[in-house]
């Protein structure tokens, strides 16, 4: 092996594939081997001040100098898989128009991609990727049929059901931030009643929070006053736990899931989250073996975004259309 590469050759063995994960605030680049392992990774701000078109030509100039760091040949690679925000349009290979990209209506991003490399693209909403993620490489590697639901600045839902991916017709399967789960807790952004991200995301936990407290306070602070005991907030911290147990027994009477896996920043308050979740599950699910469906957190923190977009890439070489070229 040694002598082969003496010889001054490459392997074109192709071993790697880029994932890219593109969020309200920074793009996440990196390249993953087939064990999930993240070989190189950069970090960008998602730079809203330009346009989108710009921002794509410079996440591909980014993916090129990745590359001549990390000493990859593009022929080492089999392929780009991107995540983004939703809504968007993975048949069109488009981003509609996420809220947390303002500017980025209708943008074309797999046929920017498609002009600067030869190579297969891949193109879900992030937490469908994440969800593959946790398939391949996290807490849900042994089951054919499970929910992972991200808890962050929003809530979202990747379905892996009957050993697949579940995308839906455009890609936006799993919007179940925008599921209403208590209409007397006033009107969302998007101008329904009571969804769930409403309720239960580290946005909607700021500023309630803030509220109850009379001071504009983090969602890490709020969680520090929990830790605390403290008397008002104790009681409504409870509370957001238990609309996340309403939200997992929808999910659970819905897909009939082996595990719901719980990833995102408001699960790193650990474990009065997942038993609460877990209690709620056991009294409420409708199927008794519902009622036992274990609540998880997920396997994947630190990179779980470009991880799961690089595995869309790795999903798409067990599809039978996938040929590498
Ligand atoms: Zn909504």
């Amino acid at each position: 092996l040694l002598s082969f590469y003496n010889w001054g050759r490459k392997s074109h063995v192709k071993t790697f594939a880029i994932g890219i994960d593109i969020g309200g605030t920074k793009t996440a680049i990196g390249l993953v081997d087939r064990q999930g392992q993240v070989k190189a990774r950069h970090v960008i701000p998602t730079n809203l001040a330009i346009s989108p078109t710009q921002m794509i030509q410079e996440i591909i100039y980014q993916v090129g100098r990745m590359l001549k760091g990390a000493a990859v040949d593009e022929e080492q690679v089999l392929g780009i898989g991107i995540g983004a925000p939703g809504p968007l349009d993975t048949k069109a290979g488009r981003i509609s128009c996420p809220p947390n990209l303002p500017e980025w209506v209708d943008v074309a991003i797999v046929a920017e991609f498609e002009k600067h490399f030869p190579m297969p693209i891949a193109f879900e909403n992030d937490a469908t990727a994440a969800a593959l993620a946790e398939k391949f490489f996290g807490a849900a590697q042994e089951c054919q049929d499970f929910v992972y639901m991200t808890i962050s600045t929003g809530i979202g839902a990747g379905l892996f059901l009957n050993g697949q991916l579940v995308t839906g017709a455009r890609g936006n399967a799993g919007d179940i931030g925008h599921m209403m789960i208590n209409p007397s807790y006033g009107t969302c952004i998007c101008g329904q009643e009571g969804c769930f991200e409403w309720i239960a995301s580290g946005t909607a936990i700021s500023r309630k929070g803030s509220e109850i407290m009379g001071q504009p306070l983090s969602t890490k602070e709020i969680f520090q006053l929990y830790e605390e005991g403290h008397s008002l907030i104790v009681p409504y911290i409870e509370d957001v736990f238990r609309h996340i147990g309403i939200g997992c027994v929808s999910l659970i009477n819905a897909f009939d899931p082996e595990k719901i896996v719980l990833g995102g920043g408001v699960t790193e308050v650990g474990a009065p989250l997942f038993e609460a979740v877990q209690r709620y599950v056991s009294r409420y699910a409708l199927n008794p073996s519902g009622r036992k469906t274990p609540i998880v957190r997920a396997g994947l923190k630190q990179d779980a975004g470009l991880i799961g977009a690089a595995s869309l890439i790795f999903g798409a070489c067990h599809h039978p259309n996938f040929v590498e070229s």
